[in-house]
């Protein structure tokens, strides 16, 4: 018994400190986190010059509200829209959040355009957060399990399939405000959209006049190999959602618009009494320039490529591997059995941070800092994960 609730499943290890790709927990024991906390410490672990922003920041101002200006936070603003070629951005204090603000940004966007009974079309195997609006928007049924009555207003179509949602649109056009879409599906097991889908989607939804949402909280901020997954087939959004990269592991979310979905959201319509505040906006910052002067989209790009080679061979042929896919250090391994217990202590006995989505697929995430002795060391490890499980 402890006085935490049940809600989650922690493993008897406690981490005491990290170094770039490194772990170390309470005895000492050293670790390579191919996981980085789900794709969050993408500088790495106690990057210098996140620890010094923290430690300046800490000792000027943490928090003044937002009935005041913060200049971190159009500092931060600028240097997102800048980089996605969009127009405006609002800050909040995670992925579901940022997630709820497009949301709501759909729904407005749906009564200017005077529908009654708006829906959002999400995707089969989604994963948008675990707010009523994101929980409602995703689809785990093990999430929404107990949780009825759900949000309505969201309709599904499978993920990459563009003649479905061109269904959807006969049957349900008129009352369209959005399509809500991840570039790469991560919860439920990497799953990279078909090339020219987003293309596809940006097509659809100029023509519909339904905003496109893209849900870049996982693969935006270099993850892919790009600053985001949507500038692979040079698509901007009308809504895009960062949050987990983005503060390294300080909490901050972003909804970033362009076009007439930036202008949606009037005084008091949304907000957030933490969000947007001096420090997660000055670390955020220095996320970005370190992703910008360390070129973490290249490195990514290159060494996800590698690592994707080196397990495709490796794994070819292995009786317990159904396939093998990518998208810059994103790397899914899919298996043929389910085995959720492969993340647990045995990955962790080798040495070795990892995750399984869905049951069955190993997700690796490390950070974009990753080098190729550290990149041989996942391989390595992984390897032998795999042996020791048969
Ligand atoms: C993690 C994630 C979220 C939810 O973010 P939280 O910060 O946990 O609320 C939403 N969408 C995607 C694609 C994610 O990967």
């Amino acid at each position: 018994m402890t006085a935490l609730m049940n809600n989650y499943q922690p493993l008897p290890i406690s981490f005491e400190r990290g170094q770039g790709c490194r772990l170390w927990d309470s005895e000492g024991r050293e670790y390579l986190d191919a996981l980085a906390g789900v794709a969050v410490t993408s500088v790495g672990h106690s990057h210098p010059r996140i620890v010094d922003a923290i430690r300046d920041q800490a000792g000027l101002l943490l928090h003044c509200s937002n009935l005041y200006r913060i200049d971190w936070q159009a500092r931060l603003a600028q240097r997102l829209t800048d980089l996605a070629g969009m127009a405006r951005a609002f800050f909040c204090n995670s992925g579901a959040e940022a997630n709820e603000a497009a949301l709501k940004l759909a729904r407005l966007h749906a009564t200017a355009k005077g529908i009654r009974q708006p829906l959002v079309v999400v995707m089969e195997n989604s994963f948008h957060g675990r707010t009523f609006a994101t929980l409602s928007a995703s689809d785990s049924p093990t999430c929404q399990a107990g949780f009825a009555p759900l949000v309505e207003g969201f309709v599904s179509v499978p993920f990459g399939d563009v003649l479905a949602l061109e269904a959807v649109a006969q049957r349900y056009g008129q009352r369209i405000a959005a399509v809500l879409v991840e570039p790469v599906q991560g919860e439920s097991g990497v799953q990279v959209a078909p090339s020219g889908y987003l293309k596809a989607l940006r097509q659809i939804c100029d023509a519909q006049q339904w905003l496109l949402m893209l849900d870049e909280i996982q693969t935006g901020l270099c993850r892919t190999g790009r600053w985001f997954a949507g500038q692979h087939e040079g698509v901007v959004p009308d809504v895009m959602t960062l949050a987990k990269a983005l503060g390294n592991g300080v909490p901050i979310g972003a909804c970033l618009a362009t076009g007439a979905a930036a202008d949606l959201f009037g005084p008091g319509s949304h907000g957030s009494t933490f969000g947007g505040n001096p420090l997660a906006c000055r670390v955020a910052c220095t996320v970005l320039d370190i992703m910008e002067q360390e070129n973490l989209a290249a490195n990514a790009a290159h060494q996800g490529r590698l690592l994707l080679n080196t397990l495709r061979s490796a794994l070819t042929g292995h009786p317990g591997v159904a396939a093998v896919r990518g998208h810059g250090l994103m790397v899914g391994i899919e298996l043929h059995q389910p085995a959720p217990h492969l993340a647990k202590l045995a990955a962790l006995e080798h040495g070795l941070l990892i995750n399984v989505a869905r049951g069955r697929t190993i997700r690796l995430l490390p950070p974009l800092t990753l080098g190729d002795d550290d990149r041989a060391v996942i391989v390595e490890r992984l390897m032998a994960l795999l042996q020791s499980v048969g």
